[in-house]
Formats: structure tokens, C-alpha cells, sequence
């Protein structure tokens, strides 16, 4: 089974790649996760990317794109692979797409989250880290996951400990909106990457507005 999966910063892709990845058994293959590590490893192909990560910008297309399709060569891959965060723009989805026909590989499905660019914006900088455990989800703008009131003070929804705080690069509203530009361009930016798919495979698009659960269970639907 090969799978793409798409979604802005703030739609929850990370936790339904998750999913979709326990469901099938294949290898959850990140770009940014690859190139976190061989940045951490200082390997060349780290050194290279880190200045562009840093500064919220893609790594250029010559050195993601032979990266990523080499990592679907390993043996690992062989039964499949669910792939995150590639292709961000339309160049490596057309890249992509002619090296799988060349292999004459099937894309089995391309998952879409949508959410709008303001809730998505919302959703990130109303997270809160919980000091006891980061995995209690606690965020302002969700209804759902929202921390307690308790005596005048803002606990975890989970542990109702009063040390809730936000990552520094949660409120960097620069940064997210360099990343979101990115993203919902539909020219040549990854949502114009999602639109070259639909009529080459099955798109599933899924309504990221609801909660976790909901979001899973429609995908998994449509998955089945
Ligand atoms: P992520 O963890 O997916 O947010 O990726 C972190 C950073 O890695 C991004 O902000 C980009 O600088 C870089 N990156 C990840 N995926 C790609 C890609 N497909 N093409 C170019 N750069 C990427």
C-alpha cells in the first residue's frame, strides 16, 4: 500500500499519519523528520538543508527530491510506504509521479486534510504544553481539548496540573505564515501538488474541522 498523506501545520496530520500507518503495517517515511536527523548527525546533506529549514524556506527541490526517492528504494519499502510531507509543491509531485510510473509503482491513495488557513493558524497557537506529560492535548481554540478552569486558574484538561506552556515556535506568527503560504498556494505550492493528483489516483479528503476521533473514523471509512 502507498500512501501520501497532505494537511497543513495545524490540521493533525502528524497524529492521523499516525493512524494510517498503524493500519497498514508500512513505514512512516517524514522529509522533515530525515532531514532533522541528518542535520542532529551533521551529515553533508544536513549541513546543506539546515540554513533553508531554518529559515522557514524549503530545501531546494535538487537535493529533497533524489532523497526521497532513493528512501523508497530501501528494502523496507517494498511493501509499501506512507509518505509526509513529499511532495510539498507541484515540481516534486510531478517528480514523484514520473519515477513511480518509470517503476511502474501504484499510488494507492493520496489523504487530504482540509482546514481553512484561519483555524489552522488558530490551532497551533492555541496549544499548551502540559509539564507533567506533553502528550495530555490541551489547547485554547478547540472546544473539545480545552484546559480547565479551576479556581480562577488554567489546569490541564487530563491532569489539572497549573503548569501549562506554549512552544516558542507556536507563537511565531511569521513562521506560520511563511509555512501556510507554502502550503495553500494552489499554483505551484503543495496544495497545487494535492490538485495534480486528482486525476491520477484516489484523492480522500477529509473535514480536519472536527475532533481526532471524528477525523480518523471518517478516514478510516473512506480507507476501507
Ligand atoms: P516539517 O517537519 O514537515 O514541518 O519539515 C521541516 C522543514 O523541512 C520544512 O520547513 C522545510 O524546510 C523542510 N522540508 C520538509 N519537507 C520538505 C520538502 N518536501 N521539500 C523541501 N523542504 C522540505
Amino acid at each position: 500500500m502507498n500512501i501520501l498523506i497532505f494537511g497543513p501545520n495545524g490540521s493533525g496530520k502528524g497524529t492521523q499519519g499516525a493512524i494510517v500507518q498503524k493500519k497498514y503495517g508500512v513505514p512512516h517515511i517524514e522529509t522533515g523528520v530525515i532531514f532533522r536527523q541528518n542535520i542532529s548527525k551533521k551529515t553533508p546533506l544536513g549541513e546543506k538543508a539546515k540554513a533553508y529549514i531554518d529559515r522557514g524556506e524549503l530545501v531546494p527541490d535538487d537535493i529533497t527530491i533524489p532523497m526521497i526517492l532513493n528512501r523508497l528504494k530501501e528494502d523496507d519499502c517494498a511493501k509499501g510506504w506512507l509518505l509526509d510531507g513529499f511532495p510539498r509543491n507541484l515540481v516534486q509531485a510531478e517528480a514523484l509521479w514520473s519515477a513511480l510510473e518509470k517503476e511502474k509503482i501504484n499510488l494507492d491513495y493520496v489523504i487530504e486534510i482540509n482546514l481553512d488557513r484561519d483555524t489552522a493558524k488558530k490551532r497551533i497557537m492555541g496549544r499548551r504544553l502540559c509539564k507533567m506529560d506533553n502528550n495530555h492535548p490541551n489547547n485554547i481554540y478547540i472546544d473539545a481539548i480545552k484546559p480547565h478552569e479551576h479556581e480562577g486558574k488554567t489546569v490541564c484538561r487530563v491532569c489539572g496540573c497549573e503548569d501549562l506552556s506554549t512552544r516558542a515556535d507556536d507563537q511565531d506568527t511569521g513562521a506560520i505564515d511563511k509555512r501556510h503560504g507554502i502550503y495553500y498556494d494552489t499554483k505551484t505550492g503543495t496544495l497545487a501538488a494535492v490538485n495534480y493528483f486528482k486525476d491520477r489516483t484516489k484523492v480522500i479528503a477529509v473535514d480536519g474541522s472536527k475532533g481526532v476521533k471524528e477525523v480518523s473514523e471518517e478516514l478510516m471509512k473512506k480507507l476501507a
